[in-house]
């Protein structure tokens, strides 16, 4: 029997499944951690490591 007292029994899945066709680079990353020193920058669109000074962004 289905019981009406389940919130959050159904909800709509906001992002799909990842793919996993490509198996090189990944494609998007929830945080960009500094390749050199692995720090995660406060902003997502930050270009340079405010620790080390590496590019984030290189391409
Ligand atoms: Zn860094």
């Amino acid at each position: 029997m289905e019981s009406e007292s389940t919130p959050g029994a159904r909800r709509p899945e906001p992002r799909p499944a990842p793919d996993a066709e490509q198996g090189g680079e990944p494609a998007c990353l929830p945080a960009l951690l500094c390749p050199a020193c692995d720090a995660v920058p406060d902003e997502p669109a930050q270009a340079v490591c405010r620790r080390c000074g590496a590019d984030l962004h290189p391409a």
